[in-house]
C-alpha cells in the first residue's frame, strides 16, 4: 500500500468557416454521421429528441505550449518560447476544425463549461482565446447559468499582462500555477518562474476583476520540510482565493525527476511526511474556509470547480486537442457513453486534423462492469461519497452487492466508511490510500 501522491484529476470564432479549407473533407462528415446518434438516456444527460431530457456539455482544450518543460512533468507537453505566432495560428486551427467535426455528437446540449489547460493556455495571445471562446460558444445553446470558463496560467510578466484581455474575451476563472511561495522549492521543481512572479500574478488578477481564482499548490517537493509547506499556506491564504488545487509530488516514468530518483539523487520527504503533509493542508485550508470537496480540491462554498465535476459525475465532455480525452453522451448502443481519446503528440494531432482525418487514437464504449467501477472510485474522491441509491438506480446494484468482500476488507483496514443505507465514503486514513482503494473497485 503506498500513500496517496498526486490525486491530479488532468488528466481538457469566426466559425466552422474560419477553419482551414484543407481540414474539413471527410472527417467532417464523419462528424455530422456521429452527430446524429450518441444521444443520452443516463442521469442527467439526455437527447434533443422526445425521449430524454436535454443535457449539458463540458468543453475541455488542451494547450500544449510551455515556456519550458518542467522535470516532474508528464503531461502532453512541448517547449515553445516565445510561442511562434505561425504554429499558434495552426494550432487554433486545427482546434476549430475538431469541434466543428465532433460537435455534432453533442448536439442541442446546453454549454456548462470551458476549461483551457495544458501546457499553458494563457501562452496564447488573447485574440486565439476569444477566437476558441466565440466558437465553442456558438457551437453549443446557452443554459441557465453562464458557463464557467477556466483558464490556466503561470506567473509570468507576458501572461499577467495579459490578464484583462482573456477577461474580456470570457475568461471568468482563473487557475494559477504558483505551486509555492519558496525561490527554493520552485528551483528545485524546475519551475521557470520564482515566488515573486507568483504574488505579482494574483496581484494582477485580482486587478483585471478575476473574482473567481484558483491557486495551484505543489508538496512533498525535493527538500520540503512541513514548515516551508506552513508558509506556502499562510502566503495562499492570505490571498483569500476562491479555489486552491493541491498535488503531492509524485514520480512519473520517464520524467527526469523519476531517473533522478532511481540514481538516488533526489531527496523527496518519506511516505510519514507526506501524510503529514496532506493532514496540514487540509486542516490549514478548511480552517480558513476553504472545504475539501474532493481528494485534491478545497473551495469556498459555491466555488466547487463545475468542469472538474463533470469528470466526478461522469457527464458528458468534448476534450479538443493534443492528448485530450472525451466522454460522448449515453446512447442505446453505449449505455454508459464512449470514450475517446486523441493522439498525445503535437505533431500526430496536427497531422491528422491537416489532413481531415480524425485525431482520435482510441474509442471504448464503456462496459458497465468499467462504469459501475469508475462509477465507484470517483464518488469516492468526493466530499459526498458514493450513494447506494443512486449506484443501485443507474445499475440495478448497490455497491455491497458488488464489493461485498473489499467493503468489508477496507471497512477492517480503516479506509473506508459505511452507512446504514450502505453509502460509502473514504475515511481520513482512506484519502491517505486512495489509490488503493479505488484499485479495490475497479474491474480488472
Ligand atoms: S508548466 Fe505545468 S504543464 Fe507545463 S511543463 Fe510545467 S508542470 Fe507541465
Amino acid at each position: 500500500m503506498s500513500p496517496l501522491g498526486s490525486t491530479s484529476t488532468r488528466t481538457p470564432p469566426e466559425g466552422a468557416g474560419a477553419v482551414r479549407a484543407g481540414a474539413a473533407g471527410a472527417w467532417a462528415e464523419a462528424g455530422s454521421r456521429w452527430g446524429t446518434a450518441g444521444q443520452g438516456n443516463g442521469p442527467g444527460q439526455g437527447s434533443p429528441g422526445k425521449l430524454f431530457p436535454v443535457g449539458s456539455v463540458g468543453v475541455y482544450v488542451h494547450v500544449p505550449f510551455c515556456e519550458r518543460v518542467c522535470p516532474y512533468c508528464d503531461f502532453a507537453v512541448v517547449a515553445a518560447r516565445p510561442l511562434a505566432p505561425a504554429l499558434e495560428e495552426r494550432y487554433v486551427d486545427a482546434l476549430l476544425c475538431e469541434l466543428a467535426a465532433r460537435r455534432g455528437v453533442f448536439a442541442g446540449r446546453a454549454l456548462a463549461s470551458v476549461y483551457l489547460g495544458g501546457g499553458t493556455p494563457a501562452l496564447l495571445q488573447p485574440a486565439s482565446v476569444a477566437r476558441l471562446l466565440d466558437a465553442i460558444r456558438a457551437a453549443f445553446p446557452a443554459g441557465a447559468r453562464a458557463p464557467e470558463v477556466t483558464l490556466e496560467a503561470n506567473p509570468s510578466t507576458l501572461e499577467s499582462a495579459r490578464l484583462p484581455a482573456f477577461r474580456a474575451a470570457g475568461v471568468n476563472r482563473l487557475s494559477l500555477g504558483v505551486q509555492s511561495f519558496d525561490d527554493g522549492v520552485l528551483k528545485r521543481l524546475g519551475r521557470a518562474h520564482r515566488a515573486e512572479a507568483g504574488r505579482a500574478a494574483l496581484r494582477a488578477a485580482r486587478a483585471a476583476g478575476f473574482a473567481n481564482l484558483s491557486i495551484d499548490l505543489l508538496f512533498a517537493a525535493p527538500g520540503q520540510s512541513l514548515a516551508a509547506l506552513e508558509r506556502d499556506l499562510d502566503e495562499a491564504i492570505a490571498f483569500a482565493p476562491e479555489h486552491v488545487s493541491t498535488y503531492a509530488l509524485t514520480l512519473e516514468p520517464g520524467t527526469p525527476f523519476a531517473r533522478a530518483a532511481a540514481r538516488g539523487r533526489l531527496a523527496l520527504p518519506d511516505d510519514d511526511a507526506v501524510a503529514a503533509m496532506l493532514e496540514r493542508v487540509r486542516g490549514r485550508l478548511e480552517a480558513a474556509g476553504l472545504l475539501l470537496y474532493e481528494l485534491s480540491n478545497f473551495a469556498r462554498p459555491g466555488f466547487e470547480a463545475v468542469h472538474n465535476a463533470r469528470y466526478w459525475e461522469r457527464r458528458p465532455v468534448l476534450g479538443l486537442g493534443a492528448s485530450a480525452w472525451s466522454t460522448d453522451p449515453r446512447a442505446p448502443e453505449a449505455p454508459f457513453g464512449v470514450r475517446r481519446e486523441n493522439a498525445r503528440a503535437t505533431a500526430a494531432y496536427l497531422a491528422a486534423v491537416e489532413a481531415g482525418a480524425s485525431p482520435e487514437v482510441s474509442a471504448e464504449v464503456l462496459a458497465p462492469r468499467v462504469a459501475q467501477g469508475e462509477a465507484a472510485f470517483l464518488a469516492l474522491r468526493t466530499r459526498r461519497g458514493l450513494v447506494a441509491s443512486a449506484f443501485a438506480r443507474e445499475f440495478g446494484a448497490a455497491p455491497r452487492a458488488l464489493w461485498s468482500e473489499a467493503i468489508d476488507e477496507l471497512r477492517e483496514a480503516g479506509l473506508l466508511r459505511e452507512s446504514a443505507a450502505g453509502d460509502l465514503a473514504l475515511t481520513p486514513r482512506g484519502r491517505l490510500f486512495a489509490d488503493t482503494v479505488a484499485e479495490r473497485f475497479v474491474a480488472v
